[in-house]
């Protein structure tokens, strides 16, 4: 998660004196690292997901459940591979590291997969054996799932079992989440958490809806007199599932994508036309009905994230007028993109965007195109959490790190990532952020290379999906209600339009314009499989530019099958798995339809979900009925045929 700089980390108060240095200088960062590698061509596609877990402990004897925070330590024995390799020379098979919660662990491939079509088919045997890599380590009791735990924040939730403290500074006065839930192996993640809550001038406040079932009081008040005074709990709102602490949205797991583009261009446009799809995927993927223990109204974390991490202070946040802040702001910190960045989109941006004109000059003056620069500036109106004390001072020739402190914690739906300036070998990167992670690691393949087949076909048939960027704010809310998937339908393009200012056509002067007229509400189930005498669906073309590679036979059916699966989640044939974590719920006969989730209901609730990931238990409900022919390795024969085809297809384009 993140930049992971070692230092002294500097409170609020201390960070306050160095913020206008930080920006300035990140900026200029960004300036010289922009002119640098604009004219870097002819990268490869290179792309990688992250995948993050929880480590769950069971007591069985008690019918209970609690996250292991034993992170760290699992961490030091996953991380010790990667030591070896680099002495032996040999390949990382996956790299792992730390997240938000002392019980949660990040793993990625060990290097990105690469352009192959037959690259498809490693990825879920890379998943399958990082998550038997890391089950090896625990004990008889614990497990590994990829999933967001239900119960974060109810009394006893961690191993060791360690109340919070309302009256610990570090653990931000939650008067649910105790300091060692937090990953303490780095100073980020605690430092983050203070310094969010001291820009804020509070604790953060997340207040979930919580679903009404048939015996759920109304209006819900929750007793909270056992965790803390009125002071303590003075944000809680009637109706809605109360929460206090950045881990109940940074403690959840989250699925990512990156990809490297050939060029900038390409980075900036593939961006663009990415966005409209977040909130589909989100829709998607749904997985998190389950907040501090009991039901909710939603079926994602989006917004628990969003609120998580609010630091908006009174002011920006529009409840007192503007005195010591500079504007009121929308959006959290972590939410939805508020602009496009490739030159010819800026007909769609239609949110109206807050920046300091001091930067927005600076970088103006630095020769950073104005979309760009509007772009850098709206992110720079955030401060910067994450300031040690001996790294103020930098070159910024050589670093980009001021320019990453901020660009890093500005979590939204789809992040431009700029090659670092310290690796020759990495391009120019795009990162797909909204979905959910799955419990499986066929489902999580899926998603990945359902994502990264997106973008091969949108560069291919330069499609264009853009439509007014507060469209897709407003597909981001809907997606995350329940059931999303049947329940909603999504603002999209009814036809099929050329991008005719994609990268290669470019020449710079031709705008795309905001054709309310081509917008039209469809369900997913249009999106994903198409609707008669309309939108050919994006698995029609995804199919259509697979007809158009060559692929080995395996790999193909790989992909067949995980083309199948979205497109029976999108109909809802198959379940998301927070429409089947409800049901579970519901007919659980410890349930009292009160929208609690007891311990017995999520202690059987992670047994079950454990035989499903572990494969031990088939759930034709959530994952349909599949053989995927997934495999660890390209073989030679395959990856001489696929480079010879491609070197001949090139051949005949010239
Ligand atoms: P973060 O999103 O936390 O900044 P990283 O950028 O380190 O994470 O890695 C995210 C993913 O990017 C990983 O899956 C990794 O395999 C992948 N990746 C690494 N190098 C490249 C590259 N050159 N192009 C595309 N993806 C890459
Ligand atoms: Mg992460
Ligand atoms: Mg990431």
């Amino acid at each position: 998660m993140g930049l992971l700089t070692k230092g002294s980390p500097l409170t609020w108060a201390e960070t306050i004196p160095h913020i206008e240095y930080i920006k300035k200088h990140g900026i200029k960062q960004f300036i010289n690292l922009y002119h640098r590698l604009k004219s870097r061509h002819g990268d490869q596609l290179k792309w990688g997901d992250e995948i993050e877990y929880t480590i769950i402990k069971f007591d069985h004897e008690n019918k209970k459940v609690r996250v292991s925070c034993r992170a760290e330590e699992l961490l030091n024995r996953l991380q010790a591979e990667e030591q070896v390799n680099a002495m032996l020379g040999t390949a990382n098979r996956f790299l792992w590291r730390p997240e938000f919660g002392a019980y949660m662990i990040e793993g990625t491939p060990g290097m990105p997969y690469g352009g192959l079509i037959a690259c498809f088919n490693i990825v879920e045997a890379n998943m399958k054996l990082r998550r038997e890599v890391v089950k090896k380590l625990l004990k008889k009791d614990e497990t590994c799932l990829s999933i967001s735990f239900p119960s974060l924040g109810v009394p006893g939730f961690t191993f060791p079992d360690v109340p919070a403290d309302k009256t610990n500074d570090d653990a931000a006065n939650s008067i649910f989440w105790p300091e060692q839930a937090v990953f303490l192996g780095h100073p980020r993640f605690k430092n983050l958490t203070k310094n969010i809550k001291g820009r804020r001038g509070s604790k953060v406040a997340i207040n979930v809806p919580i679903f009404k079932d048939t015996n759920t009081p109304s209006p819900y008040v929750e007793d909270l007199s056992a965790f803390g005074g009125p002071d303590d709990t003075r944000d809680a709102k009637p109706d809605h599932i109360y929460m206090d602490h950045m881990g109940f949205g940074m403690g959840c797991c989250c699925l990512q994508v990156t990809f490297q583009a050939v060029n900038v261009d390409e980075a900036r446009w593939l961006y663009d036309q990415l966005t409209p799809i977040t909130p589909i995927l989100l829709a998607l993927s749904a997985a998190t009905p389950i907040f501090r223990g009991k039901l909710s109204n939603v079926d994602s974390r989006w917004d628990i994230i969003s609120a998580s991490v609010d630091d908006r202070t009174l002011e920006e946040r529009g409840l007192e007028p503007l005195k010591n802040s500079k504007w009121v702001i929308d959006k959290s910190r972590y939410d939805s993109t508020d602009c496009y960045i490739y030159p010819c989109s800026v007909g769609y941006n239609d949110i109206p965007l807050q920046y300091d004109e001091t930067i927005y000059q600076q970088l103006i003056d630095g020769n950073i195109d104005e979309p760009l620069a509007k772009h850098i500036a709206h992110m720079f109106i955030r401060d910067p959490h994450q300031v040690f004390r001996e790294r103020i001072e930098q070159d910024d020739e050589k670093s980009s790190e001021h320019f990453e402190t901020i660009q890093s914690s500005n979590w939204m739906n789809m992040r431009f990532k700029p090659p670092p300036p310290d690796a020759p070998e990495i391009g120019w990167r795009v990162e797909f952020r909204p979905t959910e992670v799955q419990l499986t690691d066929f489902e999580n393949a899926a998603y990945c290379c359902f994502v990264v087949l997106l973008t091969r076909m949108i560069i291919s048939f330069r499609l264009t999906y853009l439509m007014p960027i507060s469209m897709v704010t407003e597909n981001m809310k809907r997606a995350q209600q329940i059931d999303a998937v049947l329940s909603q339908k999504f603002l999209f393009r009814k036809g099929l339009a050329e991008c005719k200012s994609a990268p290669e056509n470019l020449k710079g002067s031709e705008k795309c314009g905001p054709p309310s007229q081509d917008i039209e509400e469809m369900s997913i189930d249009e999106i994903i499989n198409g609707k008669k005498n309309g939108f050919p669906g994006l698995i029609s073309l995804i199919r259509q530019f697979l007809d158009s590679a060559d692929v080995d036979v395996d790999t193909r059916c790989t992909i067949s099958q995980y083309l199948n699966f979205i497109s029976k989640r999108a109909t809802g044939e198959i379940s998301t798995l927070a429409h089947w974590t409800r049901e579970f719920v519901q007919s659980h006969p410890a349930y009292k339809h009160d929208s609690d989730v007891n311990d017995t209901i999520v202690y059987d609730l992670m047994k079950k979900m454990d035989a499903i990931s572990s494969g031990e238990d088939h759930c034709d409900k959530l994952l349909g009925c599949y053989r995927s022919k997934t495999d660890h390795a390209i073989s030679a024969a395959v990856r001489k045929a696929e480079e010879h085809m491609i070197v001949s297809s090139q051949k005949r384009a010239h």
